[in-house]
C-alpha cells in the first residue's frame, strides 16, 4: 500500500505540530482507500482533546468517537484513515507505545496509518527540505513498515479536499481559536457517541462501499 496526502491535510498537520515544540500533539487523518490502486488517500486532518508529554501523546477516546461520527454524518465516501502525532526534536519512528496505539487504530480502521512529524528543524529554518515526516503501518507479520507517501496531485481532488478541509478548519476552531487541546468537533453541545458504536457504523459503511 502507498499513501497520498493532499496539500491542505499535510498543511493542517504541520501547522498543528508547529503549535507546540515542547510536547507531542496528535490528531486524526480523514480520507479514503482506493482498492484497485492500493492507495490510501489522506484528504483532511482533525484534532481534539488529548493528553501529552514530551514522550507520548494520547487522543481522548471521545475525540476519536466524535471525529468518526462527524465523518460518518458529514463526509460521504470518506473515513478515518489513521492518526498523526509529532516527535518534536527526535527522529521519525514508532515507539513501543505508538506501536500499541497503531495496532488499536488498525483494529478499528483496517487501513489505518500513522503519520509522524518532527517539526523542530522546519520551525527553525522554514525551509521545505527540513520538513520531516513519515508514514508507518504494521504489516501482517506485526512489523512496523514505512508507507511510501507522495503529495496528492489530482487536480479535482486537490480542489475538493481543500474546500472540504477548510470547512472543517472553521468547525474545528469554533469558539477556541488558540487552544488546540480544548477544541470540540461537535457543532452542538451534545455528548459524543460511544467509540464502539461509531466503529460499528464505520465498519458497516466500509462493508457497503
Ligand atoms: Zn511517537
Amino acid at each position: 500500500m502507498r499513501a497520498r496526502i493532499y496539500p491542505l491535510a499535510i498543511g493542517k498537520v504541520i501547522k498543528h505540530t508547529l503549535s507546540n515544540l515542547e510536547r507531542e500533539v496528535a490528531g486524526l487523518l480523514i480520507g479514503k482507500y482506493l482498492k484497485k490502486k492500493d492507495v490510501l488517500e489522506i484528504w483532511d486532518a482533525v484534532t481534539g482533546a488529548q493528553r501529552a508529554s514530551s514522550g507520548f501523546v494520547y487522543l481522548d477516546e471521545n475525540t476519536i468517537a466524535a471525529a468518526a461520527d462527524w465523518v460518518l454524518r458529514n463526509r460521504p465516501g470518506l473515513y478515518i484513515v489513521g492518526w498523526y502525532h509529532s516527535h518534536p526534536g527526535f527522529s521519525l519512528f514508532l515507539s513501543a507505545i505508538d506501536i500499541e496505539t497503531q495496532k488499536r487504530y488498525q483494529m478499528m480502521f483496517p487501513k489505518a496509518v500513522a503519520l509522524v512529524v518532527d517539526p523542530v528543524d522546519y520551525a527553525r529554518t522554514r525551509r521545505l527540505r527540513d520538513l520531516k515526516f513519515k508514514v508507518f503501518r504494521i504489516n501482517r507479520k506485526g512489523k512496523v513498515v514505512q508507507v511510501r507517501t507522495t503529495i496528492g496531485i489530482h487536480r479535482g481532488k486537490v480542489l475538493e479536499s481543500t474546500i472540504q478541509g477548510m470547512e472543517l478548519v472553521e468547525l474545528k476552531y469554533l469558539g477556541a481559536p488558540r487552544r488546540v487541546e480544548e477544541i470540540e468537533i461537535y457543532e452542538e453541545s451534545s455528548l459524543p457517541p460511544s467509540l464502539s458504536s461509531v466503529i460499528k457504523k464505520f465498519k458497516e459503511k466500509l462493508a457497503r462501499s
